[in-house]
């Protein structure tokens, strides 16, 4: 009887622990500070300051309810408006819709596949016509390259419309020499189990704004009132990182520049060797900005390619290796059927295209050299097909 093996499976990004966070987590317990407050807490959040250079940073569970705090303190309520991304995973927008607020959906363009600040434009003009000015935009950094952030930031100001910036896959990127998740008035990164670095789960608020980060701890706590007893006047949230997985944080964090390097690293073999292949065409990297490359991402045109996308990631499954099409856009999602959207041009929208196209491939930094020739080959063999 025939037995077939079944190769190693081959992930997207799987965590990738470094050895440094044991000694976090035992500190935590010899002292017995297992839960929402402690020293790893405050270190983290010292250190992911100093790292992105914020005044201040406040670590909670989630990078979803980093972006849900981010819409509370910008006075985000129901009916209000938020624009946000088009092209990124659903946890950009849930928040808006926790809030009980209206997403607007903008599309991407081709140098960052990120927000289009023509998009952009036209929705505030639009929006100062009709008397609806977005209460907030959140501008998402896809796959760990940054956006054309002097362009929105200038659109933002002119509009005086905050912006938050959901930098939840491009920790340790940089804009024009400065941290991506610092240029707007909130940034967000998250540590789920599939981003750069991990807690297990979790994720940071940072800003220069001291007063809205202190409202921040004060809401990710019950928002509790000054008050012997337990009093309250308004809504607050159970949203502290615990103590146990701020230690997992600190022994990623040591690493941090170390998976950068090797992620761009991993792009630059996949770059070398795929390059050549027809209709084959890689994220592109904006002048003065360098991203994390958190995942590989490239288009295919099928007509040079004379394949799909499709067939390819099928191709890549046969040898058990994970591959995923790029995040289907948020307009074209079931859940915000209703929403407005503002493409790049009338008749162009990128983030379509870049769905249709797209792919992402393995790029864990704990992917081994052997296992990227795997998918190489995988890749070479099915375009050389045609
Ligand atoms: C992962 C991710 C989030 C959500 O972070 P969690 O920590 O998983 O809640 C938000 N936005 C983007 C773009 C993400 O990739």
């Amino acid at each position: 009887m025939e037995t077939t093996v079944l190769k190693k499976r081959i992930f997207l990004s799987s965590p990738h622990m470094s050895g440094s966070e044991m000694k976090y987590i035992e500190e935590a317990f010899q002292t017995n500070w297992i839960t929402s407050m402690g020293s790893n807490i405050d270190a983290f959040e010292k250190e992911i300051a100093t790292l992105v250079g914020s005044t201040e940073a406040v670590a909670v569970s989630s990078g979803t309810a980093a972006i849900h705090l981010a819409l509370s303190l910008l006075n985000v309520t129901r009916g209000d408006k938020v624009f946000c991304s088009s092209l990124t995973f659903v946890a950009s927008a849930n928040p808006i819709l926790y809030q009980g607020a209206e997403p607007v959906f903008i599309d991407s363009e081709p140098e960052t596949w990120n927000m289009s600040p023509l998009a952009l434009e036209r929705a505030l003009s639009d929006a100062v016509q009709s008397g609806e000015l977005p209460k907030a935009v959140i501008i998402v950094n896809l796959y760990g390259q940054p956006a054309k952030m002097n362009e929105l930031l200038a659109i933002c100001n002119h509009y005086q419309v905050p912006i938050i910036e959901d930098a939840a896959e491009s920790l340790g990127a940089t804009y024009q020499g400065k941290a991506s998740g610092t240029l707007g008035d909130i940034g967000v990164f998250s540590f789920n189990g599939n981003k750069i670095i991990t807690s297990s789960g979790g994720g940071m608020i940072v800003s220069d704004n001291k007063e809205l980060l202190k409202k921040a701890r004060f809401l990710a706590s019950q928002a509790k009132d000054d008050a012997p007893h337990y009093q309250h006047s308004v809504v607050g949230f159970n949203y502290r990182m615990s103590n146990i997985l701020a230690g997992i944080g600190r022994g990623q964090l040591e690493h941090l520049t170390h998976r950068v390097e090797t992620r761009r690293f991993i792009f630059k073999r996949y770059f070398e060797e795929l390059n050549h292949l027809p209709g084959l065409s890689f994220m592109p990297e904006l002048a003065n900005t360098r991203s994390n490359r958190w995942l590989t991402s490239f288009t295919l045109n099928e007509n040079e390619a004379k394949t799909s996308v499709h067939h390819l990631i099928s191709c890549l499954a046969e040898e058990n290796i994970e591959a995923r099409p790029v995040w289907k856009p948020l307009h074209s999602q079931p859940l915000f059927q209703n929403s407005r959207y503002y493409p790049h041009k009338l008749e162009e929208s990128v983030s379509e295209q870049l769905f249709k196209n797209g792919i992402c491939l393995p790029s864990g930094s704990n992917m081994t050299e052997e296992e990227q020739t795997r998918v190489i080959d995988v890749i070479q063999n099915t375009l050389q097909q045609y």
